[in-house]
């Protein structure tokens, strides 16, 4: 079946510089899905493509069974909300919501029904009569939200729309937007190059790097199961290790032998064969640090190593760890001592543990 939003072989070049190479994406109706990626990956170029702004100089959008490759921004059921809220600041919250279909000529008691229903919405129906001067940072962007949403667009562009607030108003309006989404149940794409925003708001995210799309999932699968080296360290922090399968234990698990560190237990994630150059991907959530040698199954790894560095973050603290030639990072959350352990300080020798399959194994080469 055909997918309700659908970028097919999109390419969009300035001079001799590709900004999006030949993307191909399907996003499914009512989805909340994310676009990713670092600085001038060429993810506002794709929804500027999909909003009307801009055009791809190969290939097609297509919303709702329908080629909109070609149609001005006006005649598509697409709204977008910037960062920078881009509000009339001569006009108030009502106004500013009503603005859209005063233009489309909609009926007065429309226009009235429509704005209250938004104001409820966005529970700005307090603040109705204010200027946007008058509002904070989170209900300038509420306002909008309410005015993208007014005419109820079949897809909703968020480019980058919390950037401007600080941490915690970030999070209660991620909260907000997702009580929005479900409330409306329209498709919501959402840009950011924040993974913090992505993970938390999206039902898929696509990963984007130099204009081409290097991944495609829910937020668990894009942090499990990275499909390369760029995915594993742009979502997360983690530790690379590089080694060399040595043998094979079973149709599950391989040694693999990581220079300056010895012999290690890894999952196949991949199929390998004994002589594979592998790259492995080690979340610092999974490495488990202590100061006895800890016991170990034959599918667990245990490391020695000397803390070089170790930050307090509150709920948590992170060690770095120099493992002969690696210098790996753990974290640690404060429970997972006994009480009448301390936690390892700088400076002393500690063992890191982790279970094969908290490894990820990442490309071959
Ligand atoms: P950011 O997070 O910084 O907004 P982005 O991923 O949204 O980045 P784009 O704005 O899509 O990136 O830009 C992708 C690349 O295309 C960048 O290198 C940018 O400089 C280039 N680019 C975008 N628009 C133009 C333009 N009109 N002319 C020339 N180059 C452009």
């Amino acid at each position: 079946m055909a997918s309700y939003l659908r970028f097919e072989n999109v390419t969009r070049r300035f001079g001799s510089f590709t900004a999006v190479n030949q993307v191909t994406l399907d996003i499914e109706k009512g989805e909340t899905f994310s676009l990713l990626g670092p600085s001038g990956c060429g993810k506002t170029t794709l929804l500027r493509m999909l909003a009307g702004f801009d055009k791809p100089d190969e290939g097609r959008v297509l919303l709702d069974g329908k080629d909109i490759t070609d149609l001005p921004p006006d005649q598509r059921p697409v709204n977008t909300v910037f960062q920078s809220y881009a509000l009339f600041p001569h006009l108030s919250v009502r106004d500013n919501i009503a603005f859209g279909p005063k233009i489309a000529k909609w009926a007065p008691d429309t226009i009235k029904r429509g704005v209250d229903e938004m104001l409820e919405l966005v529970d700005l129906k307090a603040h109705a009569d204010k200027k946007p001067s008058q509002l904070s940072g989170g209900q300038k962007q509420r306002v909008a939200i309410a005015r993208a949403l007014v005419n109820k667009p079949k897809v909703l562009l968020l480019d980058e729309p919390l950037a401007a607030l600080d941490l915690k108003l970030r999070q209660r309006l991620l909260v907000e937007l997702d009580a929005i989404h479900d409330e409306v149940g329209i498709t919501f794409i959402y840009v950011t190059h924040d993974q913090g925003e992505a993970m938390s708001i999206s039902d898929r995210i696509a990963v984007m790097n130099k204009g081409v799309i290097e991944q495609v999932g829910p937020p668990v699968q894009i942090y499990e199961a990275p499909r390369s080296s760029f995915v594993a360290a742009f979502i997360g922090d983690t530790n690379f290790l590089d080694g060399k399968i040595t043998e094979s234990i079973d149709s599950r698990f391989s040694r693999c032998e990581v220079k300056g560190f010895g012999s290690i237990v890894i999952d196949n994630d991949k199929p390998v064969t004994p002589g594979d150059r592998i790259h492995l991907s080690l979340r610092p959530e999974k490495l488990v640090v202590s100061r006895e040698k800890p016991k170990v199954s034959e599918v667990d790894n245990a490391v020695a190593g000397k803390v070089e560095d170790v930050i307090y973050y509150g709920s948590h603290t992170r060690y770095w760890v120099r493992c002969g030639e690696w210098r790996l990072c753990a974290e640690m959350q404060h429970r997972q001592y006994q009480l009448d352990e301390s936690p390892p300080k700088w400076g002393d020798e500690v063992w890191l543990r982790w279970h094969a399959n908290d490894g990820f194994l990442l490309e071959q080469y």
